[in-house]
């Protein structure tokens, strides 16, 4: 299924994918079928039809030419089981033309339902239980909405699975509050799947293409999962941010710790740092923590997983990274290691400029697009900055996308 649109997105042209004429756009090898039934109408795993090391080979060697004026690549990092890796999953619910349930994906920029009942790169829990919300609706009356009448009540269902902790949350997405014979329909989906700790219905009332409305009500346990991710733990409510590869994020945040190479007595800044996560992870290691970031509930997670965690040496600011450093150096204020994780749009020259003059002794740059990566080392690079180290890091197998992490140091140190 699609990747969430944040972190993912076109990396690379369609043509260029892989190179080679006996490989088709999507990966796949001329009269070979493929092992997704509806790979091509979802769109989502552009390269299904490519052995995994494959897959990890063609993403290293783009990986290598983009950074290879700057750094050499220690390699990529793969997954040992490359199946059923994402934590979050999104199902459509609408009708077919007999009127009975069906759910799964839209057809690739439509809003056709492509039916699915189960995803190669999904959690498995969480496909289970979409298939059975499916199947009781029928007997609770419960229709599933119909963008084009207006009529039904059911549009989607989203699941987040805790990786570590096991807790699984429900959400119920309708298009009006109130869900008939509730408490009966929770007791049956309990029932059949006793392994879910909570269910949230969502209210999404709005001819919108955003999967969830402002309004929440808890209808079974906390209205939220716990996971745990280098042995930090965080909250995750039905909107919060959180890496959907937890096995790989784990790998991804080593490296960065690896290469941000704390002893303890640090000030660190936390760019980009989302609800925290880095962070929080990396104040075991360092003197304090500046975390920055734009989007406000992000900031409140963030918060709020530094105080479950007892983190005493971090502080969040909500604002835009190249801004809030300009006021940091303004202020005279000394850095010894940046950490930054941009969107896909790669930093600013604002915020690079302000790394330049505040002079940090190492900038750990964690990349979800090479290009803009590429990019912004150009720029470090030519401004006093030596990226010393980088290795990429498979956390979407069998999309196009890639992370990378880089680990550069002041050249006069
Ligand atoms: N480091 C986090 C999140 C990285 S995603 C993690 O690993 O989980 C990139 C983050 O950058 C998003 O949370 C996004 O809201 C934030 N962001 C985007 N533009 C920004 C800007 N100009 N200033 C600060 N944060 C920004």
């Amino acid at each position: 299924m699609r990747q969430d649109k944040a972190r993912t997105g076109k990396q690379w042209g369609k043509s260029e994918i892989p190179a080679g004429s006996r490989i088709k756009a999507d990966g796949q090898k001329k009269g070979q079928k493929s092992p997704c039934p509806v790979a091509e109408r979802c769109g989502g795993c552009q390269w299904i039809g490519l052995e995994y090391q494959e897959q990890l080979k063609e993403k290293e060697k783009r990986v290598r030419k983009l950074l290879a004026p700057y750094c050499s690549l220690e390699g990529i990092l793969g997954m040992e089981e490359p199946l059923y890796y994402r934590n979050k999953v999104h199902a459509v619910f609408g009708e077919d033309r007999k009127h009975q349930p069906i759910s799964g994906i839209y057809e690739e920029r439509t809003h056709r339902i492509v039916p699915v009942d189960s995803c190669r790169i999904e959690n498995r829990q969480a496909d289970a239980i979409i298939a059975t919300i499916r199947e009781l609706l029928p007997s609770f009356k419960i229709r599933p909405y119909n963008e084009d009448t207006g009529y039904g009540l059911l549009r989607h269902v989203l699941i987040r699975v805790g990786q570590v902790s096991g807790e699984i949350m429900v959400v119920l997405v309708l298009a009006s509050p109130v869900l008939p014979s509730k408490n009966n329909f929770v007791k049956a989906l309990l029932k059949r799947h006793p392994e879910i700790t909570t269910i949230v219905i969502n209210v999404n009332g709005r001819g919108t293409s955003r999967v969830l409305g402002e309004r929440e009500q808890v209808i079974y346990g906390r209205g939220y999962i716990e996971d745990s991710l280098c042995g930090k733990t965080f909250r995750i409510s039905p909107k919060s941010f959180y890496q959907v590869n937890p096995v790989q994020t784990e790998v991804l945040y080593g490296k960065a710790m690896e290469y941000a190479a704390l002893t303890g007595k640090e000030t660190v800044v936390d760019a980009y740092c989302g609800t925290g996560t880095i962070g929080i992870i990396a104040s075991d290691r360092a003197g304090q923590v500046i975390g920055v970031e734009l989007n406000a509930d992000a900031v409140r997670d963030a918060r709020n997983n530094a105080k479950a965690n007892g983190v005493k040496n971090i502080r969040f600011y909500q604002n835009d990274a190249g801004r809030f450093l300009l006021e940091m150096e303004a202020q005279g204020a000394h850095v010894d290691v940046v950490l930054m994780d941009p969107p896909r749009s790669g930093s600013s020259v604002e915020f690079l400029a302000a790394v330049v003059r505040m002079a940090p002794q190492r900038v750990v740059y964690i990349s979800c697009n090479p290009e803009t990566l590429a990019r912004d080392l150009q720029y470090l690079t030519g401004k006093g900055y030596k990226a010393q180290r980088a290795a990429a890091v498979d956390m979407f197998p069998f999309t196009e996308h890639v992370e990378t992490v880089v680990g550069l140091h002041r050249k006069d140190m």
